[in-house]
C-alpha cells in the first residue's frame, strides 16, 4: 500500500474542489529533492533519506524519524504533509523529512549516536537554518537533535543552532517543545467539542499510541475531566471501562514498562482497541491504523490525527459516510512545528521570549488556524470533509507563493 499514492488520490479531490489547473497542479505532485544513502558504520549500512517537498514558501523543515519501517514512500509523504502543514500553519518554511531504516530498541545508545553523527555527516550539506531545519520525530528526541546540532557544527565550523529544532534549553531549545504537539492537539480537540459536543458530559476517549504526543495529550485530557477508557503503546492496548488511572499509568510507563503490564486494566489488541466504543479516538502512532478493512468498524464518532496520516484515503470515504468527522493531523499534530518555528525564530535572532508569551501565541495561532479550517467547512454546507478544508487552504498559499516566484 504506497501512502504517496493516497496522497495523490486527495490532491485530484482539491483539485476539482479548488478549481485549480493541470499545470499549477503539477508543481505539487513531485518532491523539490530527494537524497538517499546507505549510511555505512563498520559495515553495516542503514538505508537512509532527507526529501525536501517544497521550497515555495521558505526553506525545508521537517522531524526525523527512526524505524525499521522507514521507507522512500513514507519519507516523501511526510514531507508532503510538512509542506501543507507549515503552509496551513502559516509560518515561513516550506517541507522536508528524513528518516533511517533501523530498530531503534535494537542498538545502545554509543551505536545510536554514531548513526545520528554518520547522518548529518552525509547530509550536512543539505541542512543549514536557511535550507533545511530537521527536528525530531518518531524514536528521535533532544538527544538525538544534540549530537547532530554538534556534528553539524563541527563539519561548519560555526555555531548555528537554528539548522534543527527541539533542542534541549541547553543548547538554545525551548521549554515549551517537550509537549507542543500534545498542546496544540488538545487545543483543537477542545474547540471540536465546543462545536461538535457542548453539552455532553462524560466524553470518552481513547488515545492509540503513548508516546511524546499522545502520552502528553492523555495527561491534559484526563486533568480536563476526560474519561480516558483505553490507551495503547507498540505492545498492546489497556482498557478499563470506568476509566484509567492516567496519572499512575503515566507513571508506570515512565518506569519503562509497557501499558499492558499496567495493572488497572484489562489487556487488548491495538486493532480491538481502535474499533471500542467512545465518544473521541486520538490516533497518536503510526500511519496507515485505520484502513478500509477496519473503517467500516469504527464506532467513535470524531477522531483526532496527532499522528502523521493514520487514516488511509479508502478509509476516509468510508469514514465520511458514516458521518464521523476527523480532525486531520495538518492541523491536529501541528503545535510541535509552530513552537520549532518559535525556537528557530529565537535562534536567528538571539532573542529570548518568555515561556507564557509563547505559550499565549501557540494558542492564538493553534485557536485561529482551526478556526480558519472550521469556517470553510461550515461554508461549504458540509459538502467537504475537515480533511479537505486544510488541504484547500494549504495548497492554494503554495500555489500562490510558487505563482509570485514565477514558477506557474
Ligand atoms: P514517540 O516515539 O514518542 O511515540 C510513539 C508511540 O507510539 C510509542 O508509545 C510507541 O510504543 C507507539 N506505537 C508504535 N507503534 C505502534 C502501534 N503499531 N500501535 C500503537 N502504538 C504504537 O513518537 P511521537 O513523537 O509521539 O510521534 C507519534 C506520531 O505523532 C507520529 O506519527 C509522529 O509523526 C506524529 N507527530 C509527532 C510530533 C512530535 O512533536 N512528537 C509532531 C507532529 C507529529
Amino acid at each position: 500500500m504506497s501512502i504517496f499514492n493516497d496522497n495523490l488520490e486527495r490532491l485530484k479531490e482539491i483539485q476539482v474542489l479548488g478549481d485549480i489547473g493541470d499545470s499549477e497542479m503539477k508543481i505539487l505532485l513531485e518532491p523539490a529533492q530527494v537524497n538517499y544513502l546507505e549510511i555505512d558504520i563498520k559495515g553495516k549500512k542503514y538505508p537512509a533519506w532527507r526529501i525536501i517537498y517544497s521550497r515555495a514558501i521558505g526553506p525545508g523543515k521537517g522531524g526525523i524519524r527512526y524505524h525499521q519501517d522507514v521507507s522512500e514512500d513514507e519519507v516523501k509523504s511526510l514531507a508532503f504533509w510538512m509542506a501543507l502543514k507549515n503552509s496551513l500553519a502559516d509560518i515561513p518554511y516550506g517541507g522536508a523529512k528524513g528518516g533511517i531504516k533501523f530498530n531503534p530498541k535494537e542498538v545502545n545508545q554509543t551505536e545510536l549516536e554514531e548513526i545520528s553523527r554518520a547522518y548529518i555527516d552525509n547530509f550536512y550539506p543539505y541542512l543549514g537554518q536557511d535550507k533545511d531545519i530537521p527536528a525530531p520525530d518518531v524514536y528521535t528526541n533532544g538527544q538525538v537533535m544534540s549530537w547532530m546540532l554538534d556534528e553539524f557544527e563541527k563539519k561548519v565550523g560555526h555555531h548555528e543552532p537554528g539548522m534543527i529544532t527541539g533542542k534541549p534549553v541547553e543548547l538554545g531549545g525551548i521549554a515549551l517543545r517537550g509537549d507542543a504537539t500534545a498542546q496544540g492537539g488538545y487545543l483543537v480537540t477542545k474547540e471540536l467539542v465546543n462545536k461538535f459536543l457542548p453539552d455532553k458530559k462524560d466524553i470518552k476517549v481513547i488515545v492509540q499510541g503513548f508516546g511524546n504526543a499522545g502520552l502528553f495529550m492523555t495527561e491534559k485530557l484526563d486533568n480536563d475531566g476526560y474519561k480516558i477508557i483505553a490507551v495503547s503503546d507498540s505492545q498492546g492496548g489497556i482498557y478499563n471501562s470506568n476509566g484509567l488511572n492516567i496519572k499512575d499509568l503515566i507513571d508506570f510507563k515512565k518506569s519503562g514498562e509497557s501499558v499492558i503490564k499496567y495493572k488497572g486494566g484489562k489487556v487488548i489488541t491495538n486493532s480491538q482497541m481502535l474499533e471500542l466504543d467512545t465518544d473521541i479516538l486520538v490516533l497518536a502512532a503510526l500511519e496507515n491504523q485505520i484502513t478500509e478493512d477496519n473503517a467500516k468498524n469504527i464506532k467513535a464518532n470524531y477522531i483526532v490525527e496527532l499522528a502523521n496520516g493514520p487514516v488511509t484515503y479508502e478509509a476516509d470515504k468510508i469514514l465520511a459516510a458514516n458521518n464521523k468527522i476527523i480532525v486531520p493531523d495538518i492541523l491536529a499534530n501541528s503545535g510541535g512545528v509552530i513552537v520549532s518555528y518559535f525556537e528557530w525564530a529565537q535562534n536567528k535572532t538571539g532573542q529570548i521570549l518568555e515561556e507564557e508569551y509563547l505559550r499565549n501565541l501557540l494558542e492564538k495561532k493553534m485557536i485561529g488556524n482551526w478556526g480558519k479550517v472550521y469556517d470553510q467547512y461550515v461554508s461549504y454546507n458540509g459538502k467537504i470533509t475537515l480533511r479537505q478544508s486544510t488541504y484547500l487552504i494549504a495548497v492554494k498559499r503554495i500555489l500562490a507563493a510558487e505563482k509570485y516566484r514565477g514558477r506557474i
